[in-house]
């Protein structure tokens, strides 16, 4: 007993802790030394237990507050009966996962490590009973159009699908399961990459513990094959980048009579060389003659309904936006459509000839300061500044 460390210390906390700082504190060195992770390593499967009993003391508030009073004394034999114990090896016996699991609520929001500890982990009950497909995700890139108007696709691909041949099982006519020599029968394998070494699915068994002797030739034992299919996808109007449809049914076929899994398709919509698109809303630049902003009349706007006409009045500024409601993108769920916005700008005349250029100094002549009353308040704020500029310069 007298040896045994002080449980803030095995998790390096203080004494003040939170429930927090302790959950975290034992997440970090569960992770670092579980046995999982540590294989034939009896260093690492002391520590492990060590900060799981710290931890199981710890975390329980009446326990923690036994230990504060009387040590660890008051949590192995106090009067209370906390008798949990002192062999905390029952913990290796608990999958990596399910620790973490229980820690991010077993959802998967693991940030980028879903996959691992998401428990997502496929435990065959019965290697030779149905077994579901897999759910399978492809990308697809539509034009800007289809997304706007909707569109129907036609799509070859290749899916894993039940092997004709075994009808799934994986095995040669009459052929017995035994064994599998990788995991040798736990169905579990110690895997992963760098620092997440977990235990993973047996990939030579799939998790069932158990192979076929003797393999079926055409699906080299998978109790799949590679089949090509031809499918028909139909893009709905106003579908945007990152917009998933899900194809059920349409995944990788199941195995001996399991249901197939869905095929979901993610869509990148192409941008459009006229309009730029904001959720249901599109946006246009229309470039227009600084004569005819100047004198007023009608504009021709793009909508994808085809040509809207609309009036401006005289003396349109340079970017006048003009808001056409409901002529944007449907909404996906049937809601109204978005609205397009028509920014107006001026594009100033080049190549004039002769003609041309002698009615532009016609007209300069005739302009003056009250035809262009932003320019004047500019001036007159230059004027302002220097003045001022030249009484501190005296
Ligand atoms: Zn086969
Ligand atoms: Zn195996």
């Amino acid at each position: 007993m007298a040896e045994k460390r002080d449980y803030y210390e095995v998790l390096g906390v203080s004494k003040t802790a939170s429930a927090d700082e302790i959950k975290s504190a034992y997440r970090k060195l569960a992770m670092k030394w579980h046995p999982d992770r540590n294989p034939d390593n009896p260093e690492a499967k002391e520590k492990f237990q060590e900060a799981s009993e710290a931890y199981e003391v710890l975390s329980n508030p009446e326990k923690r507050q036994r230990y504060d009073q009387f040590g660890h004394q008051g949590v192995n034999f106090g009067p209370g009966g906390f008798d949990f114990g002192r062999d905390f090896s029952h913990f290796q016996d608990v999958d990596l996962n399910d620790i973490l699991g229980a820690f991010f609520g077993g959802g998967g929001g693991f940030g980028g490590f879903g996959d691992f500890f998401g428990g997502r982990r496929r435990r065959a009950a019965d290697p030779s009973g149905p077994q579901p497909g897999a759910d399978m995700t492809m990308e697809m890139e539509i034009d800007f159009e289809e997304a706007v108007f909707g569109s129907e696709r036609t799509m070859k691909l290749t899916v894993p699908d039940q092997c004709p041949d075994c009808r799934g099982t994986g095995a040669a006519n009459g052929a017995k399961r035994v064994t599998c020599p990788t995991c040798h029968g736990r169905g579990a394998v110690i895997g992963g990459s760098g620092f997440f070494q977990v235990r993973q699915t047996c990939p030579k068994c799939g998790g069932a513990g158990t192979v076929v002797e003797n393999p079926c030739r055409t699906c080299s034992g998978s109790g799949q094959v590679r089949t090509p299919r031809t499918i028909t996808l139909r893009i709905p109007k106003g579908v945007d980048t990152g917009s998933r449809l899900r194809l059920s049914g349409k995944g990788a076929g199941g195995l001996r009579g399991g249901p197939p899994g869905d095929l979901y398709v993610v869509l990148n919509v192409r941008d459009s060389d006229i309009f730029e698109r904001e959720d249901t809303d599109l946006f246009v630049t229309v470039p227009v003659s600084p004569v005819l902003a100047a004198l007023g009349g009608d504009v021709d706007i793009p909508t994808p309904d085809g040509v809207a006409t609309v009036k401006i009045s005289a003396g349109t500024p340079n970017g006048k936006q003009l808001r056409l409601r409901g002529k944007g993108v449907p909404d996906l769920r049937g809601g109204p459509a978005g609205d397009l916005v028509a920014r107006i700008v001026f594009e100033v005349p080049t190549r004039l000839t002769g003609k041309q250029r002698g009615a532009l100094e016609d007209l300069a002549k005739v302009l003056d300061d009250g035809n262009f009353p932003e320019a004047r308040a500019f001036n007159d704020r230059l004027k302002t500044f220097y003045s001022r500029r030249d009484k501190l310069r005296g």
